[in-house]
């Protein structure tokens, strides 16, 4: 299902690669190198996994989460926030709020990572700018630890957040100004840009 498209936005994709490292970004955006075949054999599972999750998810625990009705696949594009992406599902609850849940190749081990509360929470702004229903949680399933619902509680500086990353996002594009790394080194060590890198 598409709603609209917007070709001054970045995906959902760009953010998490921004978040590994912002160096992602000037190498893919600004000098167009695409990363290595290998760093996307994950991705490539998760998206087998939604496929597979929008067949055969059907007999979803509805009641649990007082969902009362779902979309499943949804394209959606913010053009007040610039971004877009497909969302797993798009829930409506009994509570009249609309809350996003996305399928995580993953274990949980009993944290949610950053990366995925940026995402959930950019997922529920642009839920919020389409659907014109509170949001203010999103969900998180790890299909490694037996499908695990997780809930993240949205709020105004978790979004707010989320905004900022995506501003220094379109900074960084715009610019093409060379961005400082996350200062992790552990993230070098199997990097695909690391030979050109100077880190
Ligand atoms: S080599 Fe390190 S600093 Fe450079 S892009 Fe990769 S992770 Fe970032």
């Amino acid at each position: 299902m598409v709603l609209c498209f917007s070709e001054e936005s970045i995906t959902i994709s760009d953010l998490i690669e921004y978040l590994f490292c912002p160096r992602f970004t000037y190498f893919i955006h600004c000098l167009r190198i695409p990363q290595r075949e290998e760093r996307l054999i994950k991705v490539q599972k998760g998206r087998a996994l939604h496929k597979s999750k929008e067949k055969t998810n059907l007999g979803y625990p509805r009641k649990r989460y007082g969902v009362t009705d779902k979309l499943t696949g949804i394209y959606l594009c913010s053009k007040n926030h610039r971004i877009r992406g497909i969302m797993d599902e798009v829930l409506f609850l009994d509570d009249g709020s609309v809350a996003p849940l996305d399928y995580k190749f993953a274990k949980y081990c009993n944290h949610v990572f950053k990366t995925h509360k940026y995402q959930s929470a950019l997922y529920g702004l642009m839920i919020t700018e389409h659907f014109n229903r509170p949001v203010n949680r999103g969900y998180l399933c790890y299909s490694r630890s037996g499908n695990k619902i997780v809930e993240i509680p949205f709020n105004e500086k978790l979004f707010q957040q989320a905004k900022d990353i995506i501003t220094n996002i379109f900074f960084i594009i715009q610019r093409e100004e060379f961005p400082e790394t996350t200062g992790n080194k552990k993230r070098c060590i199997d990097c695909c840009y690391r030979r050109i890198c100077p880190h």
